[in-house]
């Protein structure tokens, strides 16, 4: 049985097993293991074999279950006599010096968290929450071990929100292997120079595209840092921002126009996510023909929304002079608008167009930040009170450890 049940160099005792609630709210099966009599031991401190015991000590251990039952080692653990380290429990290889849990357990409790909140893992194997969140994270410390920056040349950057919105972090990917490289607190320059310093000067020197939202700290850092990179905005960001700063704000606008004519008043009031959303990502036909409707009736906003479709097609370009022709015509048709939202966001990103010629060159693929973003929300709302950022950071780089 003790080879049966893998546990070298321990012979077996007593063996009970106790129906539900008698010990516990599940079944439980007690093992006892005895340590072999006169033999030498290995010290858990140096290494070497030791033949005197300085004394044994009784542990409860939990183990994998055993058919129905949670199984419970009760295992009698010798400290060696070492002359080296003074008294130190004996190394086994199936029990960690201090583990209150087999090896074994540990990495079966490591590999369900891969794909199950804790909470779940902690009810399947009767632990306690903590249990199995510290072995998560010792199992995560392990594998992904200290950042790894390989060689990086193309980056993406973006900041997420985490507690309900009170403070951001940000995520910094690996564009091509597409693995999360480093993810830190904050989103100000500060907030992401440890980055910079981890990379090095070499590091910072072999970077030739960042991929970014508008946000003037990310570029200051990245402009201040790496002499070689370009600034790539993001689609997706520029296309969220014009979405909030250009047609929800006309939105407002039309609305209060419509003061005095209640129904049309209601009907822009309400359509704040139908002219937010992509079309092809409408729920139905009747929110695209509502959508339609809408936009028929409204001038404004149909400008506002034609222009975004617009905006998206400048990242399709592979050349540069077209797409500047491209751009050249659409801050054309939207300072001649005359909607002052409009032309006001057309001026701010005449002046960072570059950040978006760019892309020409470096085609950092949106999709791929889109999809980080996704899937930190995920984790986030699986992850019930990721309290512990620390954590929570190494949670989001399990999750994208990148293509080889
Ligand atoms: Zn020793």
């Amino acid at each position: 049985m003790s080879r049966l049940g893998g546990w070298k160099g321990q012979r077996i005792g007593i063996v009970e097993r106790f129906e539900a609630g008698v010990k516990g709210p599940r079944a439980e099966v007690w093992i006892e293991l005895l340590g072999f009599g006169d033999h030498p031991r290995k010290c858990s401190g140096c290494g070497h074999f030791v033949q005197s015991v300085h004394d044994w000590s009784e542990r409860e251990i939990r183990d994998l279950p055993l058919f129905d039952a949670d199984t419970v080692l009760v295992v009698w653990r010798a400290r060696v006599a070492c002359p080296r380290c003074g008294p130190k429990l004996e190394a086994l290889d199936w029990l960690e010096p201090h583990a209150r849990i087999t090896n074994r357990l540990a990495e079966n409790v490591a590999r369900l968290c891969k794909v199950m909140p804790i909470k779940q893992v902690a009810e399947h194997h009767g632990l306690h929450w903590g249990t199995v969140k510290a072995i998560d994270r010792a199992c995560l410390d392990r594998e992904l071990g200290p950042v790894k920056l390989g060689k990086a040349r193309l980056l993406l950057m973006d900041e997420f929100a985490i507690h309900k919105g009170q403070s951001y972090a940000t995520a910094i990917t690996d564009a091509e292997t597409r693995r999360v490289l480093w993810v830190g607190k904050g989103r100000g320059r500060e907030d992401i120079r440890p980055f910079f310093e981890l990379i090095g000067k070499n590091g910072c020197k072999r970077i030739q595209a960042v991929g970014m939202d508008m946000s003037a700290a990310f570029e200051g850092e990245v402009r201040a840092r790496c002499p070689n990179a370009e600034i790539v905005y993001d689609q997706f960001h520029v296309v969220a921002k014009y979405g909030h700063d250009v047609i929800d704000r006309i939105r407002v606008d039309e609305a209060n126009r419509y003061r005095h004519d209640k129904a049309s008043r209601e009907l822009v009031k309400g359509a704040k996510w139908l002219l937010l959303g992509n079309w092809e990502n409408l729920p139905d036909r009747d929110a695209k023909f509502r959508l339609n409707e809408l936009l028929d009736a409204n001038q404004p906003l149909m400008t506002a929304y034609v222009l975004k479709d617009a905006l998206k097609e400048l990242w399709r370009y592979k050349r540069e002079g077209w797409a500047r022709k491209a751009w050249e015509n659409w801050m054309e048709l939207a300072t001649s608008s005359g909607l002052q939202p409009l032309v006001k966001f057309a001026k701010n990103l005449a002046q960072r167009i570059d950040g978006i010629l760019s892309h020409c060159r470096w085609p950092l693929n949106t999709s791929v930040q889109e999809g980080i973003n996704n899937k930190i929300k995920v984790l986030k709302r699986i992850a019930y009170g990721y309290r512990d950022e620390d954590y929570f950071f190494l949670k989001i780089r399990a999750a994208f450890p990148g293509k080889t």
